[in-house]
């Protein structure tokens, strides 16, 4: 099975190097070569049932034909067949052709639907002329497969033919026990129904790709992608790291400084972490908690832990301000308690970098934070134990991996923790990290309130300000969010000192502020402050505030062209209110029309508070690339698996991998590259 493609017929060493292109190199490799879709051509559509996108075969009498000239030559072929009429439309064509296509003539046709001026319409379909109104149909669907410049799909069929000729001789991974437990057929059966679709397939069924087939095949891909995530993790944890392992003196020490007490949820978080770090062997752990629950904390306890213990930390997140909101948080609990934190910033001067550099060399400096500007070349720890990385789902897990190499010194591998500012629904989180161990922050501090969210059309403008006032008036502050579509901080920056000058007019009196993303750190920071301090009552801002933002007396929030935002990030910027005793409110200003999946996001909004629904309905809306970032994207992008549509077989795959590497493990390799690939059947780090 493993042999070459050329040992098909017809396979010659040109074919064999388009092939190549979509890696196809071995007959097995051809046979997992899946369709993309499928084409019916097995009934015919009566033309008026026809929808703009759908592609199907229709067939008909030619009424009239005519060339025109619309710019470019064009001939339309008028097609009718009772129930309705239809243009066939080509921009080339033949002298043969339009002696051919005649009044009269009987037509069977493939294509897409769309809807033209004149009605409609498909453009240069696929025809046949036919002799009879009798002439049978395809009797199983047509498969088409992802192909590459110079290769048809008639040619890919035919390879596939004779590579189904050969299906017995796969080797089956999945053990029979595991097969009969998830009701899934074999291999060969698998593929011969996904590659040749019998006539009576279960139609519907296929074209969602919930066949029981394409359920096993996909059922086996996530298989091997989970072991071969599982594989990439047991090459870290293989190497050694610091054994961190100390009386929590400095843990205790910010315990003392806290006006509060650390929730059940961090309690727990916080004893898994450190339980993680006493072990000789590199930590890899996810901690998801919903916005506001307090994982900075979780954070901050980690790295005094390694402190303690004589090492350093490193605390990374992904954007300038977030990690500038790191820095000040990590400074105020970090300096009392004596332990110097280093700062790194794409932004700063040569003078400023060489002397957190330096520090962090000396090791005066115990943690450092920053942004990517922490792994850059000039950057060195004396002894580096913990990083740690917020907001993780932008980055991919290769960049994960690249991350702790780089920590890496004398074999040693730092301890990883990875956070995330916004959950992660459990199936996705399983699958896209399942090199790493979870933890959830379940709970939230106490004395939070609900917030109330409504969704109001921005002509109701005028109502929203006067909220504002009755809020003001009684003593509260609250958030304007403004929102642009555009990517330019300039004309962001402008926008928003409009709509300052606006609200500013509207509410005479009131002590208005602005925040945005062209002001200096200094700037920011002192107008954050006023806020802080309930000088500023109105805050106006751009989404610069999604981060970091604590002012309990804020009790309303106004977001405005909230149709613009991902759930995600609206979840995120109403995180903001809710921090006090005060009943909180978020208004979700709109503009009409609202797209479908715009409503269903503000809908979600309205019906719930909690991250991980926001989450799990983020996911439906716009799938698992979005969700996670581009970046996880090239990992999650499966030949068959769907993770939103086979969540419930995930369960399910990852007890069948855990039985396969415990009983079988010399079936690991081969059946991760079977489906992934050299590459990562040997845990590579690209
Ligand atoms: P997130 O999980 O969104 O990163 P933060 O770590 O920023 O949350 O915490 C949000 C706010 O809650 C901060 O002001 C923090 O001081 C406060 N906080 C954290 N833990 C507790 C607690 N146990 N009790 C009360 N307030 C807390
Ligand atoms: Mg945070």
């Amino acid at each position: 099975m493993n042999e070459p493609v050329n040992a098909l017929r017809g396979v010659g060493p040109r074919m064999a190097q388009r092939l190549e292109r979509l890696g196809i190199r071995s007959v097995q490799d051809l046979l997992f070569h899946l369709p993309l879709r499928y084409q019916d051509r097995t009934r015919i559509v009566p033309i008026a049932t026809l929808r703009p996108g759908d592609e199907g075969v229709v067939e008909g009498v030619v009424d009239h034909t005519e060339v025109l000239h619309r710019g470019r030559r064009m001939w339309l072929v008028h097609l009718s067949d009772g129930s309705g009429g239809l243009i066939l439309r080509f921009f080339h064509f033949s002298a043969a052709q339009q002696k051919t296509l005649v009044r009269g003539t009987r037509l069977r046709c493939f294509g897409e639907a769309r809807m033209g001026r004149a009605g409609m319409e498909l453009v240069h379909p696929e025809y046949r002329v036919l002799q009879s109104a009798h002439e049978p149909v395809e009797d199983c669907l047509t498969p088409v497969y992802p192909t590459t410049e110079g290769l048809h799909q008639a040619t890919l069929r035919r390879l596939t033919d004779e590579a189904l000729a050969r299906v017995d001789r796969l080797v089956e991974y999945l053990p029979p026990a595991v097969l009969d437990g998830a009701g899934l057929p074999d291999l060969a059966t698998a593929l011969r129904t996904v590659h040749r679709p019998p006539p009576d397939v279960a139609v519907s069924r296929l074209l969602e790709g919930r066949h029981p087939a394409q359920r096993r095949l996909a059922f086996e891909e996530l298989v091997a992608h989970q072991l071969s995530l599982g594989r990439l993790r047991a090459h870290t944890t293989a190497h050694a790291a610091p054994a961190v392992c100390v009386p929590g003196r400095l843990l205790q020490g910010l315990r003392r400084a806290l006006p509060f007490a650390l929730t059940g949820a961090q309690e727990r978080v916080i004893a898994e972490i450190l339980a993680d770090m006493a072990r000789p062997h590199p930590m890899l752990r996810l901690v998801q908690g919903d916005v506001g629950s307090g994982k900075t904390l979780v954070a901050v306890a980690a790295c005094l832990q390694a402190v303690e213990a004589g090492y350093q930390a490193a605390v990374m997140a992904p954007t300038e301000i977030l990690a500038e909101q790191h820095l000040r948080n990590f400074r105020a609990l970090l300096a009392p308690l004596g332990v110097e934190t280093a700062w790194f910033s794409g932004k700063q001067g040569a003078r400023a970098r060489r002397e957190a550099a330096e520090a962090l060399a000396a090791g005066t400096a115990a943690v450092a934070v920053g942004t990517h500007a922490l792994f850059q070349g000039e950057v060195s720890f004396r002894d580096l134990a913990l990083v740690v990385v917020d907001e993780q789902h932008r980055f991919g897990v290769h960049q994960r991996m690249a991350l702790r190499e780089k920590g890496a010194g004398e074999g040693r591998l730092p301890h990883q923790l990875i956070m995330t500012a916004t959950p992660i629904p459990r199936t996705l989180a399983m699958t896209a990290y399942a090199d790493l161990d979870a933890s959830i922050i379940d709970e939230l501090p106490p004395g939070r309130t609900p917030v109330t969210t409504v969704a109001v059309c921005d002509s109701r403008r005028d109502e929203v300000v006067q909220r504002i006032r009755h809020a003001l008036d009684a003593g509260r502050q609250a958030y304007w969010v403004c929102t642009l579509v555009e990517e330019s901080d300039v004309l962001q920056a402008q926008a928003a000192e409009q709509t300052r000058d606006l609200l500013a007019e509207a509410l005479p009196g009131a002590a208005v502020g602005l925040v945005h993303g062209r002001m200096r750190p200094r700037e920011k920071e002192a107008v954050m402050a006023r806020f802080q301090a309930g000088e500023v009552q109105l805050l106006v801002a751009t989404t610069v505030i999604e981060v970091g933002v604590d002012v309990p007396n804020a009790s309303l929030m106004i977001i405005e062209n909230a149709e613009r935002l991902g759930l995600a990030q609206l979840h995120q910027l109403r995180g903001r209110v809710g921090r006090g005793r005060e009943a909180s409110a978020c208004v979700l200003l709109y503009h009409p029309p609202l797209s479908d999946t715009a409503r269903r996001r503000l809908e979600a909004l309205r019906s719930s508070t909690d991250g991980f629904e926001m989450a799990r309905i983020d996911l439906e809306l716009r799938g698992p690339g979005e969700v996670l970032g581009t970046r996880q994207t090239g990992m999650m992008q499966f030949r068959i698996a769907d993770i939103v549509r086979d969540q419930d077989l995930l369960e399910e795959v990852q007890t069948a991998a855990a039985r396969l590497l415990a009983d079988h493990p010399q079936q690991v390799d081969p059946l991760i590259q079977r489906w992934l690939g050299e590459a990562e059947a040997y845990g590579r780090i690209a």
